[in-house]
């Protein structure tokens, strides 16, 4: 087995971006910003955002919070947004999921400016990405592309795999994560193969990726039968067992296998909250070109 390190890889970004901030701030007087807003008060996500403001102190982002009351109606959530879409001083917004009632997440989403959109979930960007040809034309329109997703194709790219031509398996469809992971790698030229939790013959179909891609939130879901000899597996679940965090892939049962694997924690996770810098910067440079 060879580990696919996220946090080295991360941090080399982290620092790449930091040195970019430095630039504009010595030469303009400014710095991105970002503002983070949390809903109720959900564990999980309080040290999410607790990581990401601190990710944003580390490379020179000016990050400020709003939590809400859990109560909070959809129409307090959009007025929030709102006056924020309008505030100057704000160049990147982050509605941090879950909410805590689901049934207007995607309205609420929706109200964020696509240009502050950082998360990338906006239908705006969603739909600039699924239209984007290639990879080169992604890069070239700076589009606000999901964090996490970005976050896989940086790994895969700064580990030397190879994702041109390759069959990908993804198990998971979400907007967070699969689809748009699944544009990604179209636009890499990745033959892409979608599982989801009413996919037939799974096993078998995973067996076929040259590199497995798991998002599922099962702890431990995927053992050695699902792998392929040779494979990269990148396991991007994120779940909680008895206070320690694990992964969709049980990483035990594979760990001597001849693959390429991320670790959780330390894969995805950080390369998540790198990404989120750079749409933050990237944000914050479509708004003052
Ligand atoms: P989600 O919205 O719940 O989607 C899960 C997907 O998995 C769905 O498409 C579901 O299929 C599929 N699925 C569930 N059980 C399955 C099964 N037995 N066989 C095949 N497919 C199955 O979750 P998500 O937001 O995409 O997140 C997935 C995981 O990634 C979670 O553990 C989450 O915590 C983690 N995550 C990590 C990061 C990070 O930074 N590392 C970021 C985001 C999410 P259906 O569509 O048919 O229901």
């Amino acid at each position: 087995m060879e580990l696919i390190d996220g946090i080295k890889i991360s941090n080399n970004k982290i620092a790449e971006i930091k040195k970019r901030i430095d630039e504009i701030k010595n030469s303009r007087g400014i710095v991105p910003s970002l503002m983070t807003i949390l809903v109720g008060n959900n564990p999980a996500s309080q040290i999410y955002i607790k990581l990401k403001m601190q990710a944003c102190k580390r490379v020179g982002i000016k990050s400020f919070h709003i939590n809400l009351d859990k109560n909070s109606s959809q129409k307090n959530i959009i007025a929030l947004i709102k006056n924020l879409n309008n505030d100057s001083n704000i160049d990147g917004i982050l509605l941090q999921l879950p909410l805590p009632k689901s049934n207007y997440t995607q309205k609420c989403i929706n109200a964020i400016c696509p240009s502050k959109d950082v998360d990338g979930l906006h239908p705006t960007n969603a739909g600039l990405l699924n239209l984007s040809k290639n990879w080169d034309e992604i890069i070239k329109k700076n589009i606000l592309i999901s964090c996490t997703p970005l976050g896989v194709i940086y790994l895969l790219k700064h580990s030397n795999i190879e994702i041109d031509g390759k069959i990908v398996v993804i198990i998971g469809r979400s907007n967070l994560v699969g689809k748009p992971l699944s544009m990604l790698l179209l636009a890499n030229n990745a033959t892409v193969i979608i599982c989801h939790s009413k996919t037939k013959n799974l096993k078998e179909i995973c067996k076929s990726a040259e590199i497995l891609i798991v998002a599922i939130g099962k702890p431990k879901f995927i053992n050695g039968d699902f792998i392929k000899d040779g494979a990269t597996v990148i396991d991007v679940g994120i779940n909680r067992v008895v206070s320690k965090l694990c992964g969709d892939v049980d990483f035990d049962a594979v760990k001597n296998m001849n693959i390429k694997i991320t670790h959780v924690p330390g894969g995805v996770g950080p390369m998540t909250i790198a990404m989120l810098l750079e749409n933050t910067l990237k944000a914050f440079n479509n708004r003052n070109m």
